[in-house]
């Protein structure tokens, strides 16, 4: 069958717009669809994210989407005890990761792609796909009218609640107390140092942890995530105590909140199947998330790239796309990526398998302490 497009993305966050650059770099005739009418809105995101996950991904640190940098951390535990990990301390001037603005960062990444051949269609939403003579053909809304767009292959970059994953029959869904519920309000009227400050503890985040980052111009980035089976209480009863109700309270005394923003976070394992007859899924969709931060861009856009060479080798030799043979792409993940996902997710089993909350507080702090140290082998913002 012909078809119109190799690769058919759904999705332009940071796993889609690297997947389709990738791929429209290999030669593949690549089209991206997001249903936003503007990439990024409404921002359900912090865009901490390190300098070295831009190199890794060859995403050069441009001031076009740069908020703020960032020089390193300030982790208080459930009593507000702070260790301080500043690397202005160790001689470093460079920043180690930046704050990025992910309406800018997402555009960014999407022009790159557009820039390496691919086309892009916004305000155009997926509503279903259907198989037929080995190729993969999905009904798009596009503003007003429907449309019928064919590929080889369909990369599902659709987040967390992908319905690419559901209409390709894969499980998507994660055990509730796996997901952590986000808000954040961006402020004004809150000092920051160019660190990244998280609050860990019982008291402050049930199964999560508190945030303030820098955003640049004056403003500050004050968010938590809490584990959905772990509080009755939801993110903005904690998120307000812990501005007007914790030792962090004074600091809150002038803020102005400037927006609100918020989503959910998959902390858990992996899909054990992130491939389906023409389908790949990727990013948030696959559950590709660091669970104990939460941090999910640099793993989206290691995925993106990771599909699109995996795609621009596998299309050049076969036009075999069926689950069987999309199976070499989940087996690269697991190679590249899959250990070190499991190995932290096991981590964060761990720290919150205790009975004892002062044990659990004890570990997350400890654990992101370590995390964020120049010695660890995940050193990374
Ligand atoms: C409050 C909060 C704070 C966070 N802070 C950080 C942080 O500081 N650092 C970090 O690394 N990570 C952070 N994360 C996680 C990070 O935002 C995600 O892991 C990351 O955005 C995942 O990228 P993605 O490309 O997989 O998916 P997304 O960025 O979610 O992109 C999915 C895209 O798919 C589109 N889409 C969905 N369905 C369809 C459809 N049917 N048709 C067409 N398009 C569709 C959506 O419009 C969207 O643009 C945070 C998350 C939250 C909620």
């Amino acid at each position: 069958m012909a078809c119109d497009y190799d690769v058919l993305v759904v999705g332009g966050g940071p796993a889609g717009a690297l997947a389709a650059r990738t791929a429209a770099q290999g030669g593949l005739r690549v089209l991206l669809v997001d249903k936003k009418s503007e990439l990024g809105t409404p921002v359900q995101c912090s865009g901490a994210l390190s300098a070295g996950a831009l190199d890794d991904c060859d995403v050069p640190a441009d001031p076009e989407f740069i908020a703020e940098p960032v020089f390193g951390f300030l982790t208080y535990s459930n009593s507000g005890e702070p260790s301080r990990l500043d690397y202005r301390a160790f001689g470093r001037r460079e920043p180690l990761g930046y704050v990025v603005d992910r309406k800018r960062f997402d555009r960014y990444l999407t022009r790159l792609a557009a820039a390496a051949g691919a086309e892009v269609w916004l305000k155009a939403r997926v509503v279903g796909l259907a198989r037929a003579a080995g190729a993969i053909t999905a009904q798009i809304e596009r503003f007003t009218d429907r449309c019928a767009v064919s590929a080889r292959v369909v990369v599902g970059a659709d987040g967390i609640m992908s319905q690419v994953g559901v209409m390709a029959g894969l499980r998507v869904a994660a055990p509730l107390g796996d997901i952590a519920s986000c808000l954040q309000y961006v402020v004004e009227n809150v000092e920051t140092c160019g660190l990244l400050e998280i609050v860990t503890g019982h008291a402050h985040a049930p199964g999560g942890y508190a945030w303030v980052f820098p955003k640049g111009h004056g403003m500050a980035e004050v968010g938590l995530g809490v584990a959905r089976d772990r509080t009755d209480r939801d993110a903005r009863w904690w998120l307000e105590r812990l501005m007007s109700d914790s030792f962090m309270a004074p600091r809150f005394r002038h803020a102005r909140i400037a927006e609100v923003q918020g989503g959910g976070v998959p902390l858990s394992a992996a899909l054990k199947q992130m491939v389906a007859d023409n389908v790949i899924l990727i990013g948030d969709a696959a559950r590709h998330v660091n669970p104990i931060t939460g941090g999910g861009i640099h793993m989206a856009m290691r995925d993106g790239r990771l599909v699109g060479a995996f795609l621009t080798e596998h299309l050049a030799v076969t036009s075999d796309c069926s689950r069987q043979a999309l199976r070499s792409c989940q087996a690269r993940w697991q190679a590249q990526l899959g250990r070190t996902h499991a190995e932290l997710y096991r981590l964060r089993r761990d720290i919150f398998r205790s009975p004892d909350p002062a044990q659990q507080d004890r570990a997350l702090f400890e654990t992101l302490g370590h995390y964020f140290h120049p010695d660890s082998k995940y050193r990374k913002v």
